[in-house]
C-alpha cells in the first residue's frame, strides 16, 4: 500500500473479486435444475457470470475456477486456491475440516466479546492476533481509502466532542469573567446569590457541573 493516484482504488482488486462476494452459493442452478449434481459452488474467475455447478463448469475448462465450501452457513475458500489468485494477507484464516480457509464475508455476530484485544477492523469480530480482518469483504473495506478517510474523521470527530464537552464544563467560568468585562455590576449579585445558593449545598457531592441556571440567567439578560 503506497501513494497513488485516484484510479488506484479500482486496481488494488481483481475484476472478480467484489463480484465473487456478492454471488449467492449452493442454490439450485437453474440451467440445469433437473440435475442432482446441480448445488452452485464454482465460480468462474475469468468469465465472473455467477455461480456454476459442476455441469455448467464443462464450459470453463481451461478457465480458472474456484470453489466455494461451506462452514455453518457461511461461504468459505481453501487458503491453497485462493492464496494462488489473491493476496490475503491480514484476513483470518480458519482450519475447517482440516482444510485451511478464509471467509468470503464478515458473519453477523451479537457483538464483540469482552476482554477481547484484537477484533476486525471493519466490523469488530475478535481475530486472533496478528490478523487484521474477518474476511475477504472485510479486508477490501478496511484497505479501502474511503474507509481510511472516514476511520480518520471519526477519530479526530471524537477528540472534537471531548473538546467541545470541556469547554462546555468550565461556561460557568467564562461566563463569569465576560460579565466582568462587560461592567455589569448589577448582575453581579444575581451571579453570587445562586453560586452561593449552590456551591456550599448538598447536592456538590459528586463534582456536579457548575449550575447551569446561572449561565441560563446571564443569557436571558444579555439578550436585552
Ligand atoms: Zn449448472
Ligand atoms: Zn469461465
Ligand atoms: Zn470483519
Amino acid at each position: 500500500m503506497g501513494a497513488g493516484g485516484p484510479d488506484d482504488e479500482d486496481h488494488r482488486w481483481p475484476p472478480w473479486l467484489k463480484p465473487l462476494l456478492r454471488e449467492r452459493f449452493f442454490v439450485q442452478c437453474k440451467m440445469h435444475a433437473d440435475s442432482h449434481k446441480s448445488e452452485c459452488n464454482m465460480y468462474c474467475l475469468d468469465c465472473m457470470n455467477g455461480a456454476l455447478c459442476s455441469l455448467c463448469l464443462a464450459y470453463h475448462k481451461d478457465h480458472r475456477a474456484i470453489q466455494i465450501r461451506r462452514s455453518s452457513y457461511h461461504d468459505v475458500i481453501r487458503v491453497s486456491e485462493i492464496q494462488k489468485v489473491l493476496d490475503i494477507t491480514g484476513v483470518q484464516t480458519y482450519v475447517i475440516n482440516s482444510a485451511r480457509v478464509v471467509f468470503l464475508n464478515e458473519r453477523p455476530q451479537p457483538r464483540p466479546g469482552k476482554g477481547v484485544t484484537n477484533t476486525c477492523e471493519v466490523c469488530e469480530r475478535s481475530l486472533l492476533d496478528s490478523f487484521r480482518f474477518c474476511s475477504l469483504g472485510c479486508k477490501i473495506v478496511g484497505t479501502s481509502k474511503n474507509f481510511q478517510k472516514r476511520k480518520k474523521q471519526q477519530m479526530s470527530m471524537a477528540s472534537d466532542s471531548e473538546d467541545s464537552y470541556s469547554s462546555s464544563s468550565s461556561h460557568g467560568q467564562y461566563m463569569k469573567t465576560k460579565n466582568n468585562d462587560n461592567k455589569v455590576q448589577s448582575f453581579s449579585p444575581l451571579y453570587t446569590t445562586s453560586n452561593t445558593c449552590w456551591s456550599p449545598g448538598s447536592k456538590a457531592k459528586k463534582g456536579n457541573p457548575p449550575p447551569s441556571p446561572n449561565g441560563r440567567a446571564n443569557n436571558r439578560i444579555l439578550e436585552h
